[in-house]
């Protein structure tokens, strides 16, 4: 089980990198993207640590761990420079916080995002059926999400991904320890958005190769 998207208390989560990286591995998790929330304001300094706190933690844990943001509520026409700084600062995988149906996103932030290549729409909502062909063209991986707020639109999100063949992954959004992936929820969440199980483990296939790609294992030397 690999979960790409959460967060720490260096945004709006609760616990530090190195105790949700514990509590993840305790939960049966073999990869973890710490992806907190960022703008202009912090993003230097968000991917700065969290590449720092990978980069030298990393050889002491089983689970995989990738530094990582999620740009947020940031004006669509800045998304791509953003993410191109993220990138250069370290950042492992670069997510954007989607036009959830729970918050006034800006509109056109899916399209901004999909058009700046990232490497996932998070929550992405009413996202269109021509925004999840390019997505799929330009290798953008559209996010069902077990929170439940951000989760209203998965069963949408499901149809559309499938009608443009977009890829999905499934994340957490966790912010405090009780949102920590669980594999049953995960697969409730799933099932109940219209997946089935062989359409599960083709995501579960899909997210280790993302890892492999984003994140090659490091060794203690
Ligand atoms: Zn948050
Ligand atoms: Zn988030």
């Amino acid at each position: 089980m690999i979960d790409l998207h959460t967060h720490t208390f260096a945004s709006d989560g609760v616990l530090g990198p190195a105790e949700l990286a514990r509590r993840a591995e305790v939960a049966g998790l073999a990869a973890l993207a710490i992806t907190d929330h960022a703008d202009a304001s912090n993003l230097e300094r968000l991917v700065g640590e969290i590449a720092a706190f990978v980069r030298e933690t990393q050889p002491y844990l089983r689970i995989r761990l990738l530094a990582g943001v999620e740009l947020t509520h940031v004006p669509p026409r800045q998304v791509a420079a953003l993410a191109r700084r993220c990138r250069q600062l370290g950042a492992a995988i670069v997510l954007v916080h989607g036009e959830t149906v729970s918050e006034p996103v800006a509109p056109g932030t899916n399209r901004a995002a999909i058009e700046a290549g990232v490497d996932i729409l998070a929550h992405p909502g009413l996202v269109t059926e021509e925004e999840a062909r390019l997505a799929a063209a330009n290798g953008v991986l559209l996010e069902l999400s077990t929170r439940p707020s951000h989760g209203l639109a998965n069963g949408h999100v499901v149809a559309v991904a499938r009608a443009a063949g977009a890829g999905l992954v499934i994340d957490s959004d966790t912010h405090v320890p009780s949102d920590i992936m669980d594999p049953d929820r995960r697969r409730r969440v799933a099932r109940g958005a219209g997946l089935t199980d062989a359409d599960i483990e083709r995501i579960d296939r899909a997210m280790a190769a993302l890892v492999e790609r984003l994140a090659p294992p490091t060794r203690i030397t």
